[in-house]
């Protein structure tokens, strides 16, 4: 019987400790959001990441730009962030329109402040298997949930979809650690060959790709765990990467759509954010 890895619990305990570190701090710990255009899956995600900051304590800035912003103008909002004592976090929602370069938004974010820790140099303490940064909130959120479901992960074969900044290459990295989670990593992507014989070997499964349906029954070792990190919308039901139901044969575990990653990725932003403002109430 599959076990089903939701992402309440475990959430639920991160925001729990949260809450506790804001009480302990004794400051006001503060998360301002960067929404840039009107796609209506960025403006759910950026609502509810307002919503689970309020409830555990924290104080939301919510900034709205229109889809045909300049450049400039961004990243000068977001200088303007990091130069505002009372903002402990900031997040950028991703994908930007067309037109903009993430990359080049992202670098503009102090980081001290980068609570979804993609900023170059929180990436480059993650590479280098170093501690004091913030990490990408969405493989920390994945790792959490793996070590909450008592996930055994040294010496397995892990398998990623993706290499994205976001997703893909910073979960191989924290799979990878040394100090951590020690799996044998393999990172599959758009240019993979025969991806179901690469798939089958995985005794964990990520997958990130944002393509419905990339991954059947077929291409997965029976008795994996398959996180499935997808969020599709098809026919207006959301759906992940992974054809659930007959995965749900095979698989040992997984992750539903919605209600698995998802939670995890909130959570994990919000852990970032009161670290940084931890570690900027200890700097002075
Ligand atoms: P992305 O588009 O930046 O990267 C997708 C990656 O998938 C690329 O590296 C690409 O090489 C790979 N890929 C694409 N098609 C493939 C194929 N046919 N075979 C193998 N690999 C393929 O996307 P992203 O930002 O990394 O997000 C991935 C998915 O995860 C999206 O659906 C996104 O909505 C979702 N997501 C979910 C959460 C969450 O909290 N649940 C957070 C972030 C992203």
């Amino acid at each position: 019987m599959t076990k089903l890895l939701t992402g309440k619990e475990p959430a639920q305990a991160i925001k729990d400790e949260v809450a506790e570190r804001i009480t302990a701090l004794g400051k006001r710990v503060g998360l301002a959001t960067v929404l840039v255009g009107d796609d209506p899956a960025s403006e759910v995600y950026v609502r509810m990441k307002h919503k689970a900051a309020a409830k555990v304590g924290m104080y939301t800035y919510d900034h709205k730009l229109p889809a045909d912003t300049p450049q400039e103008e961004v990243e000068d909002l977001v200088r303007s962030l990091n130069a505002d004592p009372s903002v402990d976090g900031i997040l950028v929602q991703l994908p930007l329109p067309d037109g903009l370069n993430p990359d080049t938004v992202i670098d503009c974010i102090d980081p001290g402040k980068d609570a979804d820790g993609l900023h170059p140099h929180s990436l480059g303490l993650v590479v280098l298997e170093r501690t004091g940064g913030a990490i990408p909130a969405t493989p920390q959120g994945i790792m959490k949930m793996l070590n909450f479901y008592e996930v055994e992960t040294e010496g397995k074969v892990a398998v990623v979809i993706g290499r994205s900044r976001l997703v893909g290459r910073p979960m191989g990295l924290l799979l990878n650690h040394k100090s951590g989670a020690n799996s044998t990593v393999i990172f599959a992507h758009s240019r993979t060959r025969d991806l179901p014989s690469i798939t089958a070997m995985a005794d964990i499964l990520i997958v990130a790709a944002g393509r419905p349906g990339l991954v059947e029954a077929e291409g997965v070792k029976p008795g994996a765990v398959v996180i499935d990190v997808g969020i599709n919308r098809v026919d207006d039901k959301l759906v992940g990467d992974v054809d659930f139901d007959s995965i749900s044969e095979v698989a040992s575990a997984i992750t539903p759509v919605p209600g698995g990653v998802g939670p995890m990725t909130i959570a994990s932003l919000l852990l970032n954010t009161v670290a940084l403002a931890e570690a900027r109430a200890e700097a002075g």
